[in-house]
């Protein structure tokens, strides 16, 4: 019975009847990549990312096109050995997890080790970086993930990325991109965010010929708002700074009755992540309902920062959302911060 069984089994393997059939590796990392890589925005905002985890103290970015055309990014940060220069942009490598514990408490801003793979996979790419240990840099190019050029180069210490022509392999996703205007707001909506989570490092955006931000390094978020927005803001806004343990919430929140006509100005951070959040919004309601003039919303720059442990990062494809371990806990944080400063 067992051998019939068998002989049937073997018959029916490999015959027309399977549909199932492993994707090939460029057309699996196509896929992969457009869960990461969504527009121009998600490639800012990884090498960003990157240049931050780094340890830069610059970042200079540079679009054409609203990030269509070209996309570079350079910093002053530790740069990177030639051997991993040429690893960097495989998938799933990384310098900043090695053990699934780690996972659990993440403290940089990337850990996935996919974007400079996601990236390269629907782009022409050049990395020139050096780690300053040996004097000479290594510049890698690839096309569409494949490696296409290494040389050595003369480089100072750091690291810069250039992508061009993103999607250029996937025409679907490029022509549902965005008017050049609408994807660069996007860029310097995430900029402005970055800026402000980070004001000891300094900042600078050009888009084709023209600089659209560039703050110079100053010690306080206090200083950073002021960099960006001017006084007038400044002036509108209270300042909040409340701990609980281990955890704090800091920032800078509408000065009651003060408000805004729109959302659109709730920026909310966990351990320096930009992130959206249902649980942080409604908090941010709740501390403001009833203290603000009819039909206005506050206003809110608003950074929490919590112990790894209690936040789980790995939750959304582009990072872009968290989860709380005790969101009960989170909630009160918010509120009773806002309550505090009001
Ligand atoms: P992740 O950030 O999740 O580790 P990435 O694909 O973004 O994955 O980057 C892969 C690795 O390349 C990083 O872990 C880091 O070691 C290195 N790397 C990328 N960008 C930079 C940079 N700007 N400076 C130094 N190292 C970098
Ligand atoms: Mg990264």
């Amino acid at each position: 019975e067992r051998i019939r069984r068998k002989k049937i089994l073997a018959s029916i393997m490999g015959s027309e009847m399977d549909k199932i059939r492993r994707l090939p590796p460029e057309l699996a990392e196509k896929i992969a990549a457009g869960e990461v890589i969504e527009r121009p925005f998600s490639a800012v905002k990884e090498l960003v990312e990157n240049s931050l985890d780094a340890g830069a103290t610059e970042i200079r970015v540079e679009l054409q096109a609203g990030g269509k055309r070209l996309i570079k990014v350079v910093d002053n940060g530790s740069g990177m050995s030639p051997g991993d220069a040429r690893l960097s942009i495989e998938r799933h490598s990384t310098s900043k997890i090695s053990t699934a514990a780690d996972l659990e408490r993440i403290s940089t801003l990337g850990f996935r080790g996919e974007a400079l793979a996601s990236i390269a996979a629907v782009s022409e790419l050049v990395i020139r970086t050096s780690d300053g240990s040996s004097g000479a840099g290594i510049e890698v190019s690839s096309k569409g993930g494949v490696e296409t050029e290494v040389k050595e180069i003369a480089f100072p210490r750091g690291t810069s990325v250039e992508v061009r022509d993103l999607f250029f392999n996937l025409p679907a996703r490029r022509k549902f991109l965005r008017s050049e205007q609408s994807e660069l707001g996007l860029s310097v909506r995430y900029l402005t965010s970055a800026a402000l989570a980070f004001p000891e490092v300094r900042f600078v955006l050009v888009h084709g010929r023209k600089e659209i931000i560039n703050c110079l390094p100053v010690g306080s978020l206090r200083e950073r708002i002021f960099e960006l927005f001017g006084n007038d803001v400044l002036e509108r806004l209270m300042e909040i700074d409340f701990r609980d343990g281990e955890s704090r919430i800091f920032g800078f929140g509408s000065r009651p009755p003060e408000g805004k006509t729109d959302k659109a100005h709730q920026l909310f951070f966990v351990n320096r992540r930009p992130v959206r959040d249902r649980i942080l919004q409604a908090a941010l309601n709740q501390g403001y309902h009833g203290f603000l003039t009819k039909d206005l919303f506050p206003e809110a720059f608003l950074f929490l920062i919590l112990p790894p442990e209690e936040v789980d990062v790995n939750v959304h494809p582009a990072k872009a959302e968290v989860r709380f371990g005790d969101s009960q806990r989170v909630f009160h944080l918010v509120l009773k911060g806002i309550e505090a400063s009001r």
